[in-house]
């Protein structure tokens, strides 16, 4: 099922690319083998299904991670510079993408990381001491160098947030969006009030699972209610990489 729709992704998709191409030249590079969440094309497959995703079989450090119980503590806060901005929802075939039509950026150790976009796992990729979530979202940044900074935002069933309605309402109606799906959003309003989490260093959660990636988790998940997890697993669920092996890799913890 997951594979005819991405067919059909492809194939509407075709005729648009020179143009969303020169478009956007920054845009992240697709894929050209598919993959999927289950069966053949499964995460267990993904480092045979084309030379460019070897390493999702043979990382040593790839992600997500079952964060262990007691890491240790570290210091590099994140600085949060992020501003309001309108936003394009873009349906990928495994999640839907929010991409800022302005400027936003954090900055750790110096770094600064230009986010991207922000799109979402449901249930969670990250676990918790064995624990995992409802949903998990990802803020993508990248530095000048193409080095990724990932923050992390678990995501717990519960009440309903207004903070988080815009995005919710945005996601499965976004393949008919012209306009900008979000206007005015600050990503900041989607954050959990402590920004404490956890870093490590770990890969991309999709093909090609490029091991660049400083992962920011931040510890305390945000609440969103029953029918907002309903809307975005609506668009995609069950799109979660199992938990991979920690190896030698160390989590740290931060307080901020
Ligand atoms: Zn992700």
């Amino acid at each position: 099922m997951l594979l005819t729709t991405l067919t059909g992704c492809a194939d509407t998709a075709a005729p648009d690319a020179p143009p969303a191409a020169s478009a956007a030249p920054s845009a992240p590079e697709q894929a050209p083998a598919q993959w999927s969440y289950e069966g053949d094309t499964g995460p267990q497959h993904w480092g045979e299904l084309a030379d460019e995703f070897t390493t999702c079989s043979t990382g040593t450090a790839q992600s997500p991670i079952d964060v262990p119980g007691d890491p240790v503590l570290s210091s590099s806060p994140i600085e949060i510079d992020y501003t309001p901005a309108d936003f394009q929802a873009r349906d990928t075939g495994h999640t839907v993408e929010l991409h800022a039509l302005s400027p936003q950026s954090i900055t750790v150790d110096g770094t600064e990381y230009t986010f991207q976009q922000m799109h979402y796992h449901a249930p969670s990729e990250h676990t918790v001491d064995g624990v995992n979530y409802a949903a998990e979202f990802h803020f993508v940044h990248r530095s000048e160098d193409g080095d990724l900074a990932v923050v992390g935002v678990l995501a717990a069933e519960g009440q309903h947030n207004a903070a988080w309605s815009s995005v919710a309402d945005a996601v499965p109606a976004s393949a008919e969006q012209d306009s900008p799906a979000v206007e005015g959003l600050t990503l900041t309003s989607l954050l959990p009030e402590s920004l404490d989490h956890y870093v490590y260093g770990g890969s991309l959660t999709t093909p090609p699972c490029s091991e660049d990636v400083r992962w920011l988790l931040l510890q305390n998940p945000v609440e969103l209610g029953a029918a907002q997890i309903g809307a975005l697993r609506s668009a995609h669920a069950e799109n979660n990489r199992p938990v991979q092996p920690l190896n030698d890799r160390e989590v740290s913890e931060v307080d901020q």
